[in-house]
């Protein structure tokens, strides 16, 4: 039986899954067969235009924004459950409600930390969905889950910031209409206290010296839909002062601001291919015979499904849970919350998918179901916004401190 939300919510939620039945699920096919058609594969399919249309006439648009001057003002909680359910098609649903990754959290830096002329020039244009954007922190040549180890300089120079430095796994950056890169790096090298040394700068994409060098590729996946995850080389790029987000040496502070809301995004989308996962695996299981009885029949895929079923239902109550602390208590009061549900679900949700792509045989790791990609989606998940590790190390000093 499915939770009761507040009545906005709900009436949200009806929209939005009839939404999905009439317009997405039947775009998926035809997305990807534009897609081979396209002149590069890197520009949208014009489906995903149609999409996004009706998406914002019917109201689904910029549901993630609590922020009601800016986005639909919803809470995390009311937002979670409709974050789920563009979970079942990850690469068309968040896109097209203008609630994908990475520009729901540039959104809220924006909208948070920016002035108004950043606002004007950059926050609309993301907010009306006519352009894309991304979020370049992580570097190949340090291990850049330590952000004190970026190394990419933001120099000042008269009145402008001159960036050196290479980035990658910057996702969406391979989309053209990636029109703004908000970039991770020293302002303050020497600077005594670490978490200072950073800030945040606005880099047009057609700023001079700023590379867009390759795709770097997800288990051989591209990512298409996601305006991929580039390599992006910065070369004496030249941008002017009034390009900082926010003071001199805020960026750490800003990271960590930005990463909390799309963490427990992510989680809420997860739980979402959880369940297309589990519904594929069931019909599959009843629609298959092997050694005389359905796939269905076995002990052992019974045991995958309700497993599977249990998982889900317990990371749905944990997500519920920091969604809610998150609203009443703040991103800070929720951390440990957030850190927790960012283990448990890729993790989890790897393994329902993992089972799920077992039932269908060969097919599960074919093209012809979503499932293996769904799986590469899921398992990076365990990398993107910090590794598993790092959180655990965070959640666990904080748990230990009680007894220190
Ligand atoms: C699909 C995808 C999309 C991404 N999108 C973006 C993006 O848009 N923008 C961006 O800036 N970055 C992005 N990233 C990068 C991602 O955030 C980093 O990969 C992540 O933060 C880890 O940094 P790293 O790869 O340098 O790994 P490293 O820092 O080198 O860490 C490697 C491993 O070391 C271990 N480790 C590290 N620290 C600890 C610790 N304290 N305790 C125990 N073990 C530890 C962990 O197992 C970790 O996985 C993306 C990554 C992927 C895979």
């Amino acid at each position: 039986m499915d939770f009761q939300f507040d009545a906005r919510t709900e009436e949200l939620r009806g929209t939005l899954l009839a939404f999905m039945d009439e317009f997405v699920y039947p775009a998926e096919e035809v997305a990807h067969e534009q897609r081979a058609k396209l002149a590069s594969p890197w520009d949208t399919p014009a489906v995903v235009e149609e999409l996004k249309a009706e998406a914002r006439r019917q109201g689904l648009w910029n549901l993630f924004l609590p922020d009601a001057e800016h986005g639909a003002g919803l809470t995390n909680l009311q937002y979670a459950p409709l974050a789920e359910i563009t979970g079942r098609s990850p690469q068309l649903a968040p896109t097209a409600l203008n609630c994908a990754a990475p520009d729901t959290g540039n959104m809220e830096v924006l909208a948070q930390f920016g002035d108004g002329p950043q606002k004007e020039r950059w926050l609309r244009p993301l907010l009306a969905g006519e352009i894309r954007s991304a979020f370049a922190m992580t570097e190949p040549d340090v291990a850049s889950s330590d952000a004190t180890n970026i190394e990419t300089r933001i120099r000042r120079d008269g009145d402008d910031y001159v960036i050196n430095g290479r980035k990658w796994y910057i996702s969406g950056a391979m989309n053209p209409d990636c029109a703004i890169f908000i970039v991770m790096g020293k302002t303050d090298p020497d600077g005594e206290d670490v978490r200072r040394q950073q800030s945040m700068v606005l880099v047009p994409r057609d700023t001079p010296g700023l590379r867009v060098r390759r795709a770097m590729q997800v288990y051989g996946y591209e990512d298409h839909y996601h305006g991929g995850h580039a390599e992006v080389v910065f070369e004496d790029v030249r941008v002017p002062a009034a390009n900082l987000i926010g003071e001199e040496g805020g960026g750490f502070a800003i990271a960590q601001a930005r990463l909390g809301p799309g963490r427990i995004h992510h989680c809420m989308r997860l739980i979402g291919m959880a369940e297309r996962a589990i519904e594929l695996m069931c019909r599959r299981a009843v629609s298959r015979t092997a050694f005389g009885k359905p796939l269905a029949a076995q002990g052992q895929v019974q045991g995958w499904i309700a497993d599977a079923r249990v998982t889900v239902e317990q990371l749905r109550l944990l997500v519920l849970k920091t969604a809610w602390l998150m609203d009443t208590v703040g991103n800070r009061g929720a951390h440990t919350e957030i850190q927790a549900i960012k283990i448990a679900t890729p993790r989890a949700v790897v393994d329902i998918i993992d089972k799920a792509v077992q039932v269908h045989g060969a097919g599960g790791v074919s093209q012809d179901f979503p499932l293996a990609e769904l799986w590469a989606g899921a398992r990076t998940l365990k990398l993107a916004d910090g590794p598993d590790e790092v959180h655990q190390r965070s959640l666990a000093r904080r748990e230990l401190k009680k007894y220190l």
